[in-house]
């Protein structure tokens, strides 16, 4: 469905570096359209539901607790290819691995704290889109 749109996240530890700012910047001269935004905080267990995914991998916990331990912002992004450029944008999820300028390589702190969400397809952007936001809220 949603082939232009994916939903990002700017992260706990990122909001927390003051970081917003950059990174939206970051996010419009690659030629991203903000659809949907909203600064909000995640409980541990919505947090949990989120990352539902990753609920076997080794560092689950450590991420539902990062990810609900302070402020993030979450928003719907348009632009052609909207998913793909959108992981090339932000880098590698380890940002010693990110490509120079991505996302990740500028801000991240680690491969845990690292600054930003990106969804992988475009059935998970839509997922993740309305898990943040309800129908009214995404034009
Ligand atoms: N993560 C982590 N340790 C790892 C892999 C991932 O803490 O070894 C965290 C990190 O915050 C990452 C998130 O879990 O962004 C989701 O992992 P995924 O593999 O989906 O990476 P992404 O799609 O965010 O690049
Ligand atoms: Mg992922």
């Amino acid at each position: 469905m949603a082939t232009n749109r994916t939903f990002t996240m700017v992260k706990p530890d990122a909001v927390e570096a003051n970081n917003i700012g950059n990174i939206l910047a970051k996010i419009n001269e690659a030629g991203f359209r903000i659809v949907a935004m909203k600064y909000t905080r995640l409980s541990a267990e919505q947090a949990g539901k989120f990352y539902e995914v990753h609920s076997e991998r080794p560092f689950y916990g450590e991420l539902v607790e990062y990810m609900s331990s302070g402020p993030i912002v979450a928003a719907i992004l348009e632009k052609d290819n909207a998913v793909a450029d959108f992981r090339t944008l932000i880098g590698a999820t380890d940002p010693a691995e990110a490509a120079e300028g991505t996302i990740r390589a500028l801000y991240a702190e680690s491969k845990a704290k690292n600054a930003v969400h990106g969804s992988d397809s475009d059935e998970n952007a839509e997922i993740e889109g309305n898990f943040f936001f309800s129908q009214v809220e995404r034009p």
